[in-house]
């Protein structure tokens, strides 16, 4: 077994694209993988989710490797009144890289244990959390992810030791107000008169500049029915992201005050609600100077990135969850195009068994 197999895995498991939560045969499958090497494998952790611990017998820190395997849903081309599963993410080439780690790092680990976890619900923002309620970070003291790239972020065959994801929230506000005759506006509280003074305040905020931050509206809903009437109530959805935990919850915070506020100066009832939410990443420096120094020896120096950026990922839910948890999450410079989470994107998986390589590198030098 070698790391070269990481390139076979990831096109079998590539073929089984499968939605957040109804990952069963890629998790069957790479079940089967593990046993077939003699590893003793837990599944239906947080779901679909699956652990294998490698214990070197030697008192030390317990590092968890986390990869995740769901895929996206898109409307089939054949018939468009069905959604089909395409790894557009990469999350086969995650769970093909741990995959083809796993004999490599039982002959180094030296001391402590390594836990392999493959986790579900990824996208659906569900799975890190699911797994932890099933105890998968009990005695873990790091935790490591990673991620493809894309050709954008990085040039291919580099890698960083930090994707500097965000902190995200979907917020929720209905704004109920009282429908009255259009000709007589001044018997009803108009909500959408409401709505826009709202967006118009939430659009006017002001954080620290120094970070990065942005508030979008990105629905507003009211009732159909006459055009003549004052309608009874908006819903209003935002999408809220920020460099990090500090800056989003801020940032909600005022959200709702301009809420709160508007119930006085308007009269409306308002609902607030955060719907979505994952948060930022926290990284442990020493860990960060750790993968790049193992980045630098492994491939050069001319293959180490900078930091680059991406959306959100739950894999910071560990942290969030664990707060003492130190973690790190390097990214794999795949030459990723047009980009992530588009149907027709691809990348050259021969970079993959230099990924599951450094996975090995990393345990190594934590544990060897
Ligand atoms: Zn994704
Ligand atoms: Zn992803």
């Amino acid at each position: 077994m070698t790391t070269q197999n990481a390139i076979n895995f990831r096109r079998e498991l590539h073929n089984l694209a499968e939605l957040s939560k109804h990952e069963e045969k890629t998790s069957q499958y790479i079940a089967t993988k593990l046993r077939e090497m003699g590893f003793t494998v837990k599944e239906h952790v947080g779901g679909f989710g699956l652990v294998v611990d490698i214990d070197s017998g030697v008192p030390g820190p317990t590092l968890m490797l986390r990869a995740d395997m769901d895929a996206l849903p898109y409307v089939s081309e054949e018939d468009p009144s069905k959604l089909i599963a395409i790894h557009a993410c990469g999350h086969d080439a995650h769970s093909a890289v741990l995959l083809a780690s796993a004999q490599t790092i039982k002959d180094v680990i030296k001391k402590g244990k390594v836990r392999l976890v493959f986790q579900p619900g990824e996208e659906s923002l569900s799975g890190a959390l699911d797994m932890t309620k099933d105890g998968v970070l009990e005695g873990v003291d790091i935790a490591c992810g990673f991620h493809i790239r894309p050709i954008q972020d990085m040039p291919f065959g580099t890698f960083c030791s930090a994707i500097t994801h965000v902190a995200c929230a979907t917020i929720e506000v209905e704004i109920k107000g009282r429908q009255a005759h259009a000709a007589r506006p001044h018997l009803g509280i108009n909500p959408i008169e409401a709505a826009v003074q709202y967006i118009t305040t939430v659009g006017l905020m002001k954080v620290n500049p120094n970070k990065s931050w942005s508030i979008k509206p990105t629905q507003i809903h009211s009732e159909k029915g006459a055009t003549n009437s004052i309608p009874s109530f908006v819903k209003l959805a935002f999408d809220v992201r920020a460099q990090d935990n500090e800056v989003l919850n801020e940032i909600l915070s005022k959200m709702k005050a301009a809420s709160d506020g508007l119930e006085i100066s308007f009269g409306t009832q308002n609902y607030f609600e955060r719907t979505e939410f994952c948060p930022g990443p926290d990284y442990d420096k020493e860990l960060m100077k750790t993968m790049d120094e193992t980045i630098k020896e492994q491939f050069g120096e001319q293959a180490l990135a900078a930091p680059c950026g991406g959306g959100g990922e739950d894999f910071h839910f560990y942290k969030h969850s664990k707060p003492e948890l130190r973690t790190v999450y390097f990214g794999i410079g795949a030459g990723a195009t047009p980009g992530l989470h588009d149907r027709n994107m691809t990348f050259d998986d021969s970079i993959l068994p230099s990924g599951s390589d450094l996975v090995v590198a990393f345990v190594k030098k934590l544990l060897g």
